[in-house]
């Protein structure tokens, strides 16, 4: 048997911040050509027993998945965790807990929008929302975007809802140790999503992956949507340097908004370790 390259292992749906069912998600990744898939909504496995019974009737292989949102050293950092034992009770009730404040940071960045003269972004944040334990900024965005505040929701994000804007509230997510525990301690593997994302300085960096691996994290994503051609090479150095196995994930989130399309980036460069080498055993 030839051995997979093309896997994606990070992406969303309705269970979280995504537009499309679980099963429109894995109709789209098969018929890319996806042969391993894992679905990652934000701090829930909701979606899982769904997204693990559509990719059998599409013929791919599944790994649960979930990508947690963490603060470290005072920035928000996201953890996916493949592999995992979905009935697994810590695992569970850390992510109710992670979820658990959304809602009412929600409801503050509804009041910074309204200082601003935007009205009733709660709510109309909410016409978005597919789960209402996972009210996210992205709905928010969505919202903007439909009552005409903004022409795409990079937009909205550049203006109204990242640091030091008027819908930005600071939030304190699952710590590095927890996220990274509640994902091995329910069998599967931790990973470092999208590290070029973070804009660290080396030294935070170095921080962020020496107690990521402290703590048992195994993988790092290299190829996926939101790095760029050169970020995919200097993650392989980081990746090869921490002795960490590679990932490789689209985080595609919906047909009109996602610059990355399922199953379609670069195959993980040559002289990696796929993660999906150690999780075999875990694959569905
Ligand atoms: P939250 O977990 O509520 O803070 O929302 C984070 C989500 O917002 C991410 O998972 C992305 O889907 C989305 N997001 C973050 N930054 C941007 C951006 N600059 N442009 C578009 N979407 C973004
Ligand atoms: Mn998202
Ligand atoms: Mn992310
Ligand atoms: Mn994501």
């Amino acid at each position: 048997m030839n051995p997979i390259q093309n896997a994606d292992l990070h992406c969303h749906s309705t269970v979280s911040d995504g537009t499309l069912s679980p099963e429109e998600v894995a109709a789209r990744a098969s018929a890319n050509g996806v042969e391993l898939w894992s679905l990652t909504d934000h701090d829930e496995i909701g979606g899982q027993a769904r997204a693990a019974a559509a990719a059998k009737s599409c013929g791919m292989g599944y790994l649960t998945g979930t990508e947690i949102s963490i603060t470290f050293i005072g920035k928000t950092v996201h953890i996916v965790g493949l592999g995992f034992d979905a009935n697994n009770a810590d695992l569970i009730a850390g992510l109710r807990r992670t979820r658990g404040g959304r809602d009412v940071r929600a409801m503050e960045m509804s009041d910074g929008l309204a200082k601003v003269g935007i009205k009733g972004a709660y709510e109309g944040a909410l016409k978005f929302v597919g789960n209402p334990e996972l009210i996210s900024r992205t709905h928010f965005a969505r919202f903007l975007v439909e009552s005409g505040v903004c022409r795409d929701t990079n937009e909205v994000f550049r203006r109204f809802l990242t640091e030091g804007k008027p819908g930005f509230v600071p939030h304190t997510w699952a710590t590095l140790k927890d996220a990274v525990g509640w994902i091995t301690g329910a069998g599967g593997m931790a990973i470092i999503a999208h590290p070029a994302r973070y804009r660290f300085t080396p030294n935070e960096e170095y921080a962020l992956f020496t107690e990521f691996k402290a703590h048992g994290g195994k993988g790092v994503e290299v190829v996926t949507g939101s790095h760029s051609v050169p970020e995919y090479s200097i993650y392989a150095d980081t990746a090869r340097e921490f002795g960490l196995a590679a990932s490789r994930g689209s985080d595609f989130h919906s047909p009109d908004e996602s610059h990355t399309e399922l199953g379609t980036l670069p195959f993980l460069p040559a002289n990696l370790t796929p993660v999906w080498e150690a999780l075999a055993p875990r694959i569905q």
